[in-house]
C-alpha cells in the first residue's frame, strides 16, 4: 500500500483572489528555504506545485506521508467566512482533488482525531493537528472554523457522483433550468453531469451547476444546434439523453 496516508489541509494566509494559487505556486517554486505543499488551490484553478510521488515541506511530521494542499484564505477565518461564495468555490476545487486522491491511494473520507493521527489512521487531517501531536511546527491553519463537515459532503458528493450504476437510456424528467448565476445545486445537476461524463465530457459531478458545467453546457449546445446560452433548459436536458454522441 501506498506511504501516503493523509491529506493535510493548510490555509495559505493569502488574501483570497482569482489568482492566489498561481501566485503561492510562484513564490514556493523561487523561494529558499524549503516550503512547498502538493497543490495550491483558490477559487477557480488548482495549481499543481510537486507530484504526489514526492515530499512537499508543508507539515513537518506529516510530511513524507502526508498530501498538502494549500487553500487560498487565513487561519483566522470562522465558518461562514469559509462557506461565502469565494470560499465554496475554492471548495469545490480542493473537493475534486481531495476525492482524486481518496480513491487513488484508498484513504477514507474521514477526519482524524489528534488521537487517530497519532496512532497512523489514515484519513484527513489539519496543520493544526499535525502541529499539535508532532509539535515540530506552530501553526495553526486552516484554523477551528474550517467547516471540515461541509467539505467533507462535498469529497463525498464527487465519488458518490461518479460510480454510474444504472444506466439510463431515456431522459430523466426535467425540473428547472440548471444555471449560473444564481448556482443551482441538487440531484438533478448531479444526474445531468453524470450523464455529461458519461457522453466524455470532462466534467466533475459534484451537484454544484458553476461555470465549468455553464462552458460545456454552452458546447453541446452549439454542437447540437441549440441557442448557446450555458442554462440548461427543457431541450438542453433531454438532447442529453436523446441525442447521438459524436
Ligand atoms: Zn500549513
Amino acid at each position: 500500500m501506498s506511504p501516503i496516508r493523509l491529506i493535510v489541509m493548510h490555509s495559505m494566509e493569502w488574501a483570497e483572489k482569482g489568482t492566489t494559487a498561481e501566485d503561492c505556486a510562484r513564490m514556493f517554486a523561487t523561494m529558499a528555504r524549503p516550503a512547498s505543499a502538493h497543490v495550491c488551490v483558490d477559487n477557480d484553478s488548482v495549481v499543481r506545485c510537486v507530484a504526489d510521488r514526492d515530499t512537499a515541506w508543508a507539515a513537518p511530521g506529516a510530511n513524507a506521508d502526508g498530501l498538502q494542499m494549500e487553500l487560498a484564505g487565513f487561519a483566522r477565518q470562522k465558518r461562514e467566512d469559509w462557506l461565502d461564495s469565494y470560499s465554496r468555490d475554492l471548495l469545490k476545487q480542493a473537493a475534486a482533488v481531495a476525492a482524486g486522491w481518496a480513491k487513488l491511494y484508498k484513504i477514507p473520507i474521514r477526519k482524524l482525531s489528534q488521537a487517530e493521527l497519532r496512532a497512523g489512521r489514515r484519513g484527513f487531517t489539519s496543520h493544526m493537528d499535525v502541529s499539535a501531536v508532532y509539535k515540530r511546527s506552530d501553526h495553526g491553519d486552516p484554523g477551528t472554523g474550517f467547516p471540515w463537515d461541509v467539505f467533507l459532503a462535498m469529497v463525498k458528493d464527487v465519488l458518490s457522483g461518479e460510480d454510474d450504476g444504472d444506466d439510463e437510456i431515456v431522459a430523466p424528467k426535467w425540473t428547472r433550468p440548471l444555471s449560473t448565476p444564481p448556482t443551482t445545486k441538487g440531484t438533478d445537476v448531479r444526474i445531468w453531469q453524470r450523464q455529461m461524463r458519461k457522453r466524455g465530457w470532462n466534467i466533475t459531478v459534484d451537484g454544484w451547476y458553476g461555470p465549468a458545467d455553464e462552458e460545456i453546457c454552452k458546447k453541446f449546445q452549439r454542437e447540437k444546434g441549440l441557442p448557446a446560452t450555458g442554462v440548461v433548459d427543457a431541450k438542453t436536458w433531454a438532447a442529453a439523453w436523446t441525442e447521438p454522441i459524436t
